[in-house]
């Protein structure tokens, strides 16, 4: 806790929560209702429901994320002697002085001595208990860095508690709880301590589990384990506490992997439970003549990966596939094939991609692919009017459309489906986890809706391919997505060259412009991507228009585009028409066009302030360029000086061009909690584990967890339960 103000202890700390057994739904701090009325909680409870302890089983799982250590105590000298050496320190005092000064603002200045010195506390914001807490001649034992100040050596705003002199000292390093504003650290030790001695903990892990699978671990029992993190004794090895590499800590990691993979595996055979409509590739339909007019062959890894999809489809259970492939590898020809055998069988096939853009392109080309075979393609976008819209709709509604593609308004409540089978979601990590629940809900809107009543009764859903050019390191793979199947493009069709990476100083744009003329008198295309603001689209938009005013001045024999974001949707589609049909040779554009877009002409891509953009951005900026035969070319202009992560991000991109190291080292660099982005973890981060330093016990978990669920299902249930509690549903989507 920052050492602003002493902890002040609620009115109802006289007493512990009340008393739960074991995991059972508690009613953890339920003393601190006390003298609310019935059935409505304290302040105090609903703030430890918001932290998500419900439960004794969660207060006692609820772990410390450091430690104070107030065993000791530095004679005042002695502390001061150390003063700007960044260390913390605890002194005990008694208050010589406490003036309030006006100026230069609002101050409390508090003195305290020893036998050994006297000590200067600064307060610049404070509470009048505080002031009474700090009067002349009180013993205070008083912790915090002690700074070089002005008048001497002096602590800012330091943690104060009012002690008898010789108090003793604690034995035991003082854990520091993660909490939110409101609950204070003195309240929650005694919560947790509370349910610490009233909670058994019954061992969750069958011996032959531990015995087998686990049995290299050592594991300590969870009792003792947690009994160490909440009250470390003494002599400790701290340092391995703090870094969490502690057998304590590895037990609580190992507890909390082994109910992720559970849980996955778990929704992962319910959904085998679940039925689909099998869809078996047949010979002759419109898969034969659809591969037979394709302008290319399928590499190794294409043709791989749809035999993968089409086994799965063949199977009367929802295929629940992630494609991963490099940007450019060729995914939209596999979902294609994929549409192509679900429209074989009789069924529809939806395609959502996350922008219009991307959605529209998707539209466009696969039309041109299917429609000269006899197949309707519709378009659902949000910018479609309405009356298009609804006609769009009635086509999908009636079954006439066999292949629809859109956006998120493939979603809407609006649009049913007289068949849905397959559903195609394209840069997945994109959308949300309700908007890929929702599409998968389309199936068959009144199974879903009977779910409920109907509780294990057969459900239908169709086949979900998911699309991704983020590739997902190992680990991740294994953690978060461990319920998907996954599929790999890992090769890129042949003929392509390389991209070259560039970094080159802002202050060489005159030489960058030339560049781009040169490359279009070469006959090739350009992308200009604007700097991006994240503050302000208004911002970022002003500089797009200038940016573009510049190139259009500065090249005036060259044709040049803008898209954005703001531009209307008809407008957007025909400026990137004019640029796929290489009337336009330079297109200036936000990052609009980050995902999918597909010019193989396109050669050259500058990119500014490329500092501004995370890793997997410039990957996927990148991406639209090396798509033909010529030799492309990446410039990543940067204004210098580069923050220490931007330099480490831009160099990690003129050293690769592979997807999978970048995400290695984005992962390294950010950590997979924003790599993942919140949405698509949901409430099932992991709290304990790191992926960075952890993986390793991923592989431990993974066996101990397809052990238990093939011999001890009531483990499984209690591991699953003191783990989850009721929050399993979030690593379903
Ligand atoms: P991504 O995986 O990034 O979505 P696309 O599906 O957009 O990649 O494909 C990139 C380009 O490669 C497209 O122009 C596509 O037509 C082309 N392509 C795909 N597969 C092959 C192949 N086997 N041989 C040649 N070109 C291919
Ligand atoms: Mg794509």
């Amino acid at each position: 806790m920052p050492g602003t103000a002493p902890d002040r202890t609620p009115e109802t700390n006289d007493s512990p929560p009340a008393a739960r057994a074991g995991d059972k739904p508690g009613r953890a701090g339920k003393a601190a209702a006390k003298g609310a009325a019935a059935g409505k909680p304290s302040s105090a409870m609903a703030r430890l429901h918001k932290l998500g302890l419900k439960r004794d089983v969660d207060l006692v799982l609820h772990l410390p994320m450091r430690y104070e250590d107030e065993t000791t105590l530095l004679p005042i000298a002695d502390a001061i002697g150390r003063a700007g050496m960044g260390l913390t320190v605890q002194v005990e005092g008694v208050v010589t002085s406490n003036e309030v000064s006006l100026r230069p603002r609002r101050q409390m200045v508090v003195k305290i001595a020893d036998d050994t010195g006297e000590l200067t506390l600064r307060f610049i914001n404070f509470y009048g208990s505080q002031a009474q807490l700090m009067a002349e001649g009180a013993c205070l034992r008083v912790r915090g860095e002690l700074r070089g100040g002005f008048f001497g050596a002096e602590m800012v705003h330091p943690t104060v508690r009012a002690v008898t002199p010789g108090e003793a000292l604690p034995e035991r390093l003082t854990p520091v709880y993660p909490s939110t504003a409101g609950i204070p650290q003195s309240y929650l030790r005694k919560a947790i301590g509370g349910a610490l001695s009233r909670t058994p903990l019954p061992e969750t892990l069958p011996v032959p589990v531990l015995q087998g699978p686990l049995a290299q671990l050592k594991l300590q029992a969870l009792p003792e384990c947690l009994r160490l993190l909440h009250t470390p004794p003494q002599d400790v090895d701290e340092h391995a506490l703090i870094e969490r590499s502690h057998p304590a800590w590895q037990r609580i990691k190992l507890d909390e992997l082994l109910a992720q993979q559970l849980s996955l595996k778990r929704s992962q055979a319910a959904r085998r439970d679940k039925s689909a409509p099998p869809m078996p590739r047949r010979a002759g339909g419109l898969l034969t003549a659809f591969l037979a007019a394709l302008p290319f062959k399928l590499t190794g890894a294409q043709q791989r990966v749809v035999e993968e999809i089409a086994r799965d489809m063949g199977a009367p259970h929802p295929m629940h596939r992630l494609l991963q492939g490099d940007v450019g590898s060729g995914k939209t020809i596999v979902a294609a094939l994929a549409a192509c055998q679900a429209i074989d069988a009789g069924y529809q096939a939806a395609l959502m991609a996350p922008t219009e853009i991307l959605a529209e392109q998707h539209y466009r080309k696969l039309s041109a692919w299917l429609e000269p075979l006899g197949v309707p393609v519709v378009w659902l976008a949000g910018s479609l009017k309405t009356r298009a819209k609804r006609e769009a709709a009635a086509k999908v509604e009636s079954g006439e459309a066999k292949l629809a593609i859109g956006t998120h308004a493939l979603i809407q409540d609006s649009v049913k489906f007289a068949r849905l089978g397959l559903s195609v979601v394209d840069e997945q990590h994109r959308f949300g986890v309700a908007q890929r629940l929702a599409l998968r809900g389309k199936a068959d809107p009144d199974a879903t809706a009977a779910q409920g009543k109907a509780g294990k009764a057969a459900q239908t859903v169709p086949h979900q391919l998911m699309m991704s050019a983020t590739p997902i390191p190992r680990t991740l793979a294994m953690t978060y997505y461990a319920d998907l199947d996954v599929s790999v493009i890992d090769e890129l069709p042949p003929g392509r060259t390389p991209v070259v990476t560039r970094l080159v100083n802002d202050a060489r744009r005159d030489e960058v412009i030339a560049r781009v003329h040169h490359a279009a008198a070469d006959g090739r295309q350009v992308y200009w991507v604007c700097p991006l603001i994240e503050e302000s689209e208004a911002l970022q938009l002003q500089t797009a228009v200038e940016t573009y005013e510049t190139l259009v001045a500065a090249l005036p024999e060259l044709k040049v585009g803008l898209v954005h974001g703001r531009l209307p949707p008809a407008e957007k589609a025909a400026v990137m028409e004019d640029f796929t049909a290489n009337r336009l040779q330079v297109l200036v554009a936000t990052t609009v066009i980050e995902v999918g877009v597909d010019v193989p002409n396109a050669s050259l891509m500058v990119i500014e302030h490329a500092e501004r953009f995370g890793l997997a951005q410039l990957h996927q900026l990148r991406g639209r360029v090396g798509r033909g035969s010529a030799e492309s070319v990446c410039l990543l202009m940067y204004q210098a000086p580069l923050s220490p992560t931007g330099r480490e991000r831009l160099a990690t991109m003129r050293e690769t061009t592979d997807g999978f190291e970048i995400a290695r080292r984005d992962l390294q660099i950010r950590g997979p909690g924003e790599f993942l982005g919140a949405r698509q973890s949901g409430e099932a981060m992991l709290r304990f584990a790191d992926l960075n330093t952890d993986a390793w016990l991923v592989d431990y978990a993974q066996e101990a967890a397809e052990l238990m669920l093939a011999r001890f299902p009531e483990a499984v249930e209690a591991h699953l339960l003191r783990w989850l509690g009721g929050r399993e549903h979030y690593l379903k989507a």
